[in-house]
């Protein structure tokens, strides 16, 4: 399936089937906004349930959770940068009163050029050939010659040089000199290139001042930040040691698009862990290795991962990385490995003048000495769990033919890891008499105890299969007249669709064998 197709695909059935649906839809939706349905907040739970437990129980890395407010004093944000520097240029088009990022819309105008130059040279012009490797690669000297191309990388250049300095008059400029225009408009009418901050803000109490407006956190980070000492007092933590959170975030973005890829209101799974000066370049590397294998962990095909090291660091930054993800719309951050230096804890030092620092009674063997007081250096792993969301629904999802030489057939199903599926087990009765739903029933109250169960008897054994194949319900058990005799049920794996006999008692055992973790 084309990778535009499988999107769109995964949107529909997400939304057919109870996974995620537009948010407010009745009044036609909120952009960058989505709900989870009922299958959807089970497969999101379980997501959640399998970082934090891998976090915080499985982990011998002596990690521990916490819970902080969305509302933080607002110097938080003042103190972490996010105040001043949080912000993408954005321009807007005043016939239109569509706003870009400028980034964007200069970027947007380099592809076009280069598949101008392929689609002259080549007759064609893929996606796939616009990737520079490629290009190089394959191209032949005709294009790297062709004047669309050319002036493409030279863009690519004064964009960065403009970005880099700040040079917002640099930048419309160029825009207005290569009269890029508006995608609904069509005109190059322009106004001045303006910072837009990303924070969301809110008034806190009743009076409309300055000093009462807050925001909605952007990140779940600062919450562990400015609990460092808290945590590490009162559960007596030794360095190194590691905070977990998950919770919600806000981003005002602009250019909101990719379905759950990129939200206003969406969810972080954040993990900072302090580690003393000096170590944090082997942290970085064993984070970044432990972070793979938890994504490795969920059964996905390996080739679909990989990192990207940051060339050009934040402020705060000595080393980053993102695990990308090969999405529906191709490889794109799903996870980000941050070693964020002491820059937070200093900041919050700096700022509210209350000391940050860490005693470490450790001796250090050079100096014979503790190592005494310090602010700890810090290595940050951040997840977005909408994102992890899209990259399980999204590998998961498969149309299949299964058609035979008498009749056409075909399933959507979901081979979701069991793990994480929202329901494990679904009871199903041939009949509705001759006192199979009371065994059914009885199966139910059993295995229920133990995981998520799913009991239905209306309408044909086909159709109900087909239902769960589609919410990713790896086990169905159809209870028929030989299990009131024997005691014995036919088990279906849904992913072979394969079908045997065993007894009811083994039923539970079966299922918690393959969703344990
Ligand atoms: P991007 O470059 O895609 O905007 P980012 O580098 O700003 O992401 P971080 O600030 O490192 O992202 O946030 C950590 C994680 O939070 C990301 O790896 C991503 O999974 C998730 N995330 C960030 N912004 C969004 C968003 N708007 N919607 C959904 N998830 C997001």
């Amino acid at each position: 399936m084309a990778n535009e197709n499988k999107l769109q695909a995964v949107i529909a059935h997400a939304k057919e089937y109870g996974f995620v649906f537009p948010s407010s839809e009745i009044y036609d939706g909120l952009g960058a906004v989505y709900d989870y349905g009922q299958w959807g907040a089970e497969l999101k739970k379980n997501l959640k349930d399998y970082w934090w437990r891998w976090m915080t129980q499985t982990n011998d890395k002596n990690i521990v959770g916490i819970d902080s407010a969305i509302f933080m004093h607002p110097q938080v944000w003042k103190a972490s940068g996010h105040v001043d520097n949080f912000s993408d240029p954005m321009i807007d088009n005043k016939d239109s009163k569509k706003r870009y990022r400028v980034d964007h819309l200069i970027e947007g105008f380099i592809e076009e050029l280069k598949r101008k130059a392929f689609e002259k040279i080549r007759g064609k012009s893929e996606d796939s050939l616009l990737d520079e490797g490629h290009i190089v690669s394959v191209a032949d000297e005709d294009v790297i010659k062709d004047e669309n191309y050319l002036k493409a990388i030279q863009l690519e250049k004064d964009l960065d040089k403009l970005i880099a300095a700040d040079d917002f008059a640099g930048l419309k400029q160029l825009i207005e000199d290569n009269k890029i225009a508006c995608s609904v408009s069509k005109t190059v009418n322009w106004t001045d290139v303006r910072q837009f901050n990303l924070m969301f803000s809110t008034e806190v109490g009743s009076v409309a001042e300055e000093s009462s407006k807050i925001y909605l956190r952007p990140e779940t980070a600062q919450g562990i930040f400015v609990n460092f000492l808290n945590v590490q007092k009162t559960a007596r933590m030794k360095i190194p040691f590691g905070i977990a959170q998950i919770g919600k975030a806000f981003r005002n973005e602009i250019v909101a698009r990719g379905f759950i890829f990129r939200m206003r209101e969406f969810e972080q799974m954040e993990m900072q862990f302090f580690v003393r000066p000096g170590t944090q370049k082997e942290w970085y590397e064993y984070w970044k290795a432990e972070r793979l294998k938890w994504h490795l962990d969920l059964g996905i095909d390996p080739a679909k991962y990989r990192y990207h090291d940051h060339v050009k660091l934040a402020h705060y930054a000595d080393a980053a990385c993102d695990i990308e993800f090969d999405f529906p719309m191709g490889f794109k951050e799903l996870e980000g490995i941050h070693s964020r230096t002491d820059f937070d804890l200093k900041s919050h030092q700096e700022l509210s003048k209350k000391k940050m620092q860490y005693f470490d009674a450790d001796v250090d063997p050079e100096t014979g000495k503790a190592y005494g007081n310090y602010i700890p250096y810090v290595i940050e792993t951040s997840i977005g769990l909408d994102r992890a969301f899209l990259a399980v629904l999204s590998e998961a999802y498969e149309e299949e033919d299964l058609s035979t030489e008498e009749k056409q057939d075909s399933r959507a199903v979901l081979k979701l890891s069991p793990k994480i599926a929202p329901i494990k087990l679904a009871v199903l009765p041939l009949m509705k008499k001759d006192g199979l739903p009371e065994v059914a029933t009885e199966l139910m109250a059993e295995c229920r105890k133990h995981f998520k169960c799913f009991y239905e008897e209306k309408d044909a054994i086909g159709k109900r299969y087909r239902r769960m194949d589609a919410i990713g319900t790896p086990f169905c058990v159809t209870i028929d007249h030989q299990s009131k005799e024997d005691g014995t049920v036919t088990i279906r794996h849904r992913d072979s669709m394969a079908q045997e006999r065993v007894h009811m008692s083994e039923v539970a055992n079966i299922v918690k064998a393959a969703v344990s973790y």
